[in-house]
């Protein structure tokens, strides 16, 4: 395998990308606030065949940066060269001087073992994430056999084989894969693939003629981890292959681990014998976190990010609280909610409120906004003024009926998705130009007047956590 390593390195006819222009493009796209906080921390590492490989220093980095922004990146990277077809990261946790930032982590890059293969095209995949460790994986009722199952197959190889493990989308299998792939690596080959992987290289070999490296390649690992296994179907031919490799494997005593979203009796479009063979190992399988399990993730994770970010944002027990008690879907939805929390922490400088935590995950939460109705802030912002509701909505302009009534005006504007001429026929077929003025008034007030800045967080739980039957 080592003398292919070379292979693919290519000798480049175009000029290499040059890091300090991409740079100032996408300070110039994404804005001086998005490139201090996120953009100016990615280091290039290497320019290859038709990627680029850049390293940051946390996989929360490298998340939010792929989720918002690498599609853009990728755009400016093709600008300057088309042959660029995506991108690609190192996680390099280590402190480094930045003078010497070049040859340190290109040195380490490149010495690393793990890492070299990646210019090779079998395990160009084969990525094992050294974050997702048996350590850190945080066990509850919904898991535990999973990850008994797991710890097991890593201790004792072939004991369970083939271990089959389901369950929905988030739940944990690729972190419980990865581990078992971590643990044995030291000591075995490992090959972790997901089967759309599989099949891809499978087609590609044959289309290269290199059937017979690809059948070697598979067929000597010691241990094999197939992630996602659904998505494998249809190719007869595929199937054939992948069905002689399990057997071969199986038979000189190789550690088989499968995940999928679902039992192997119903997957779609796998031979029967395919999934028979599935169902002769251990099966198990992963379901939905319970609150305590939730819970404890949100706080292990929390306790992650505040050291992260040095202790400088603290996230109370309240809103770890709320989080868990909320996004019950999954566990990759539970950390994405969290990791917003502390962008949103960062960006403001200050943890949100309950209130702001509901706007900031709105689109995770299960309260309908459509539960906020103007009338229910009048009538709100009414009983904390003091006011009546007709004195909110007459046309008099004393003091003392203004301020609440741009505050009402103000949150109708932040809390609902009504429109600005909306807003103004609910208040007295107001003009929205008098809504504009309000919000803007208050928007300023805000900046330094501190007790309204308390009394319009404390309207704003009010509003969101009254039910429109308990006024
Ligand atoms: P799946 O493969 O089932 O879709 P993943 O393994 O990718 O789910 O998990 C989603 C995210 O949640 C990952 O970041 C993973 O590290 C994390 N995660 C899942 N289960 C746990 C757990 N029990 N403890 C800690 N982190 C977890
Ligand atoms: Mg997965």
């Amino acid at each position: 395998m080592k003398n292919n390593l070379n292979q693919n390195t290519q000798s480049f006819s175009e000029k290499k990308i040059d890091w300090n222009i991409i740079q100032s493009e996408m300070k110039e796209k994404f804005g001086n606030d998005i490139f201090e906080s996120w953009l100016k921390k990615i280091d290039f590492v290497d320019e290859l065949k038709n990627y680029i490989l850049i390293s940051v220093s946390t996989r929360f980095i490298r998340d939010w940066i792929t989720s918002r922004y690498l599609d853009q990146i990728l755009q400016i990277l093709k600008s300057h060269k088309k042959d660029i077809q995506r991108i690609e990261f190192v996680i390099n946790d280590k402190k480094y001087d930045a003078t010497d930032k070049n040859s340190s982590i290109k040195d380490d890059f490149k010495t690393n073992q793990n890492i070299t293969f990646i210019k090779d095209s079998f395990i160009q995949y084969n990525r094992i994430d050294p974050n997702k460790n048996f350590e850190n994986f945080i066990i509850g009722p919904s898991n535990k056999l999973a990850f008994e199952a797991s710890k097991k197959a890593s201790q004792d190889i072939a004991h369970y084989n083939p271990l089959y493990l389901y369950g929905g989308v988030g739940m944990g299998k690729t972190h419980l894969l990865n581990s078992i792939g971590l643990s044995l690596k030291e000591k075995n080959k490992v090959m972790f693939i997901s089967a759309e992987r599989f099949m891809y290289q499978f087609v590609k070999s044959i289309k290269s003629n290199e059937m017979v490296k690809f059948k070697d390649y598979f067929r000597n690992t010691d241990v094999l981890l197939i992630d996602d296994i659904q998505f494998m179907n249809g190719k007869e031919a595929m199937q054939e292959e992948f069905f002689h490799t399990f057997n071969a494997l199986l038979d000189k005593g190789s550690q088989i681990i499968v995940s999928a979203d679902r039992a192997p009796g119903k997957l779609l479009r796998i031979q029967e014998r395919i999934k028979s063979r599935f169902s002769g190992g251990l099966v198990v399988d992963i379901q939905k976190p319970d609150y305590e399990l939730r819970n404890k993730i949100i706080k292990s994770k929390t306790e992650e990010l505040e050291m992260f970010y040095s202790n400088e944002i603290k996230i109370s027990k309240e809103i770890q609280e709320f989080i868990s008690t909320e996004i019950k879907t999954s566990i990759r939805e539970l950390l994405g909610a969290l990791n917003r929390i502390f962008s949103f922490a960062r960006i403001y400088n200050k943890a949100p409120t309950i209130a702001e935590t509901k706007i900031i995950l709105k689109d995770l939460l299960n309260l309908s906004e459509n539960k906020v109705t103007i009338d229910l802030i009048q009538t709100i912002v009414c009983k904390f003024f003091k006011i009546s509701k007709s004195e909110m909505l007459s046309s008099r302009r004393s003091r003392y009926l203004v301020r609440p009534r741009q505050t009402a005006i103000y949150l109708a504007k932040i809390l609902t998705s009504k429109s600005l001429p909306e807003i103004g026929r609910s208040f007295s077929n107001r003009d929205h130009t008098t809504v504009i003025h309000s919000v803007k008034t208050i928007d300023r007030l805000r900046k330094d007047d501190n007790e309204l800045n308390i009394n319009i967080d404390s309207l704003k739980n009010k509003i969101l956590y009254t039910k429109e039957d308990e006024i």
